[in-house]
C-alpha cells in the first residue's frame, strides 16, 4: 500500500494558475492563441487555466503523448497518438498546455512536429517541472512550480491512471 503526502495544496494549486494566466496575458497583449493541452495529466490545469485566462482562444485542441506504463519512470519511446491538421498549426500561437515536465523527452518530440507546421510561435506552460530529471533540453515559457525529483499524482496526474481525481497534488511513496 503506497502512501501520499500533500506537496501542494488546492489554494496553492489556484494561486499558482492565477499567476500563471497573469503573465500569459501580459505576455499576449489580447492576441489569440490555439491551445493544445497534452492528455490526460493536463485535462484539470487546462480547463482552470483556460478559464483563468483573459487572453482569446480561437480553439482548444488535446492531443495524447505516450509514454505509458505502470511506471514511475518513463519509458523513453513517446507515441503522438493523434496529431493535429496542419491547418490548424498554421499562423497561429500556439500554447501547449503541460502538467509536468520531466525528462523532457516528449515535448521535445512534439517541439519539431509543430514548428514544422508553420505556427505564429509556439509557447509551452507547464503546471510543474522536475528540473533535475531533465534529459532533453527544451525551452519552457510558464513553469508553474519546479519540484524535487518526487512522483507526484492528483490534479489531472495518475499513477497507473489512478488519483486523477484528488483535488491536490501528493508525492507519492512506494
Ligand atoms: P517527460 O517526457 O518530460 O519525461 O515526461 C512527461 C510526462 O510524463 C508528463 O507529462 C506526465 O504525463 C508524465 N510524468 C512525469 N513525471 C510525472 C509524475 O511525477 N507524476 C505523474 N503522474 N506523471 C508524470
Ligand atoms: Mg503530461
Amino acid at each position: 500500500m503506497s502512501t501520499l503526502s500533500l506537496l501542494i495544496s488546492e489554494t496553492e494549486i489556484a494561486t499558482i494558475v492565477q499567476t500563471l494566466a497573469q503573465r500569459i496575458d501580459q505576455d499576449y497583449c489580447g492576441e489569440s492563441i490555439t491551445a493544445i493541452a497534452i492528455l490526460k495529466g493536463s485535462f484539470i490545469f487546462c480547463a482552470d487555466l483556460v478559464r483563468a485566462l483573459k487572453t482569446p482562444i480561437n480553439r482548444i485542441e488535446f492531443i495524447s503523448l505516450a509514454s505509458y506504463g505502470a511506471q514511475t519512470k518513463s519509458s523513453g519511446q513517446v507515441m503522438i497518438t493523434n496529431a493535429l491538421a496542419p491547418n490548424l498549426i498554421r499562423g497561429q500561437n500556439i500554447l501547449v498546455i503541460e502538467d509536468i515536465i520531466d525528462t523532457g523527452l516528449s515535448l521535445s518530440a512534439l517541439w519539431p512536429q509543430l514548428q514544422s507546421q508553420g505556427p505564429r510561435s509556439v509557447k509551452i506552460v507547464t503546471l510543474l517541472d522536475k528540473p533535475s530529471r531533465r534529459q532533453h533540453a527544451i525551452s519552457v515559457d510558464y513553469i508553474g512550480r519546479s519540484i524535487a525529483d518526487y512522483f507526484v499524482v492528483g490534479y489531472g496526474l495518475d499513477f497507473d491512471q489512478k488519483y486523477r481525481q484528488l483535488p491536490a497534488i501528493y508525492g507519492r511513496e512506494p
